[in-house]
């Protein structure tokens, strides 16, 4: 299958990025305009930059640019809304504006632009998700990529999807779009939202760049908030660990009532000791399991405020 040439918009989310975002508009028009000299993309492709409520000139420079180059569009948040919410609203923007497919990449342009034209073939192969996946990361401190290695483990033994190496760097078309509607929760983790939802898929890998101007928006701690974030909105397991932890509890209050019982027999305890470890042992477990049983419906609520669909139509006939 070979689509027509999409109508792309590049998603830009971008918060007090003054320092590189004249470097960054210049090479994103210049991407854009070599997409469309291939006849890779439509001519009415456009970049949607999304000014995350920055308190810098952000947003005097997207203004600047838009009054000379129609293809550089923007939106701006009445105040901070996070990263995830830049690129959502980003997306759907978009889509309302009729675009065939999405590209969302960083302001900074750490991820390879290069590959951009890669996305695309795959995207007119019929895919309607492309991820941009680093198959490098040695740009990262060796602390950035040792946390993200032990999250990508953490989320595989949760059971999420989650594709590792992938950041926020993908195509999205417009089939999936559309989709996105039926996902009203406000606690998102595209990353671990998109592969969950299916659709034919496929990778393009690429080199990550180091930062060329201004700062990290995510140091270590916002990183580990986020990381928490992404565990407790996609998988109710950690929920499930009173359930685990009750049991082993439960069976090594058992053993060491036996244990306790027997030294009493024996004669070798203090008087009281006995029952007291008993009751303090078995009380413990019983709390353990009843946490458990919250757990369990509280699991349920979290799945059911959600309101996801029950499933995705991807094609009828
Ligand atoms: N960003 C945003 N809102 C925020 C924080 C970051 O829109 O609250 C944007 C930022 O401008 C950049 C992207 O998200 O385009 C990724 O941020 P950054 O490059 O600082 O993260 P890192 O690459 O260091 O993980
Ligand atoms: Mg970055």
């Amino acid at each position: 299958m070979s689509r027509p040439a999409p109508l792309l918009a590049l998603v830009v989310p971008c918060y007090n990025e003054e320092e590189i975002l004249p470097g960054t508009m210049t090479a994103l028009a210049d991407v854009l305009k070599d997409c469309k000299a291939r006849g890779l993309v439509r001519e009415d492709s456009f970049v949607l930059y999304v000014d995350d409520g920055s308190a810098d000139a952000t947003w005097r420079l997207l203004e600047q640019r838009h009054a000379v180059d129609p293809c550089c569009r923007a939106i701006r948040f009445a105040a901070n809304a996070g990263h995830q919410n830049a690129v959502w609203a980003g997306m759907i923007t978009a889509r309302d504006w009729g675009v065939d497919c999405i590209i969302s990449l960083d302001a900074d342009l750490q991820d390879d632009t290069a590959v951009i034209p890669d996305m695309l073939t795959e995207y007119a192969d019929g895919r309607d998700i492309v991820y941009g996946v680093r198959c490098d990361r040695s740009t990262d401190t060796r602390l950035k990529r040792d946390t993200a290695h032990l999250f990508y483990a953490l989320m595989g033994w949760l059971k999420t999807p989650l594709i590792p190496d992938h950041a926020d760097y993908r195509l999205v078309g417009r089939a999936v779009l559309e989709a996105l509607d039926a996902f009203p929760e406000r606690d998102i983790f595209l990353r671990g939202l998109f592969p969950s939802l299916g659709f034919s898929t496929s990778r393009v890998y690429y080199t990550r760049r180091e930062r060329a101007a201004g700062k990290s928006k995510y140091p270590f701690w916002k990183m580990v908030c986020f990381a928490w974030k992404g565990i407790t909105s996609c998988s109710p397991a950690p929920l499930r660990l009173s359930a685990f932890m009750g049991s082993l509890c439960m069976l090594a209050a058992l053993a060491y009532s036996f244990v306790s019982l027997f030294k009493y027999l024996e004669g070798e305890t203090i008087p009281g000791w006995t029952s007291l470890i008993i009751v303090v042992l078995l009380l413990g477990s019983v709390q353990l399991f009843c946490l458990a049983l919250l757990g369990e419906y509280v699991a349920k609520i979290f799945s059911e405020v959600k309101r996801r669909p029950r499933y995705l139509v991807e094609k009828t006939l």
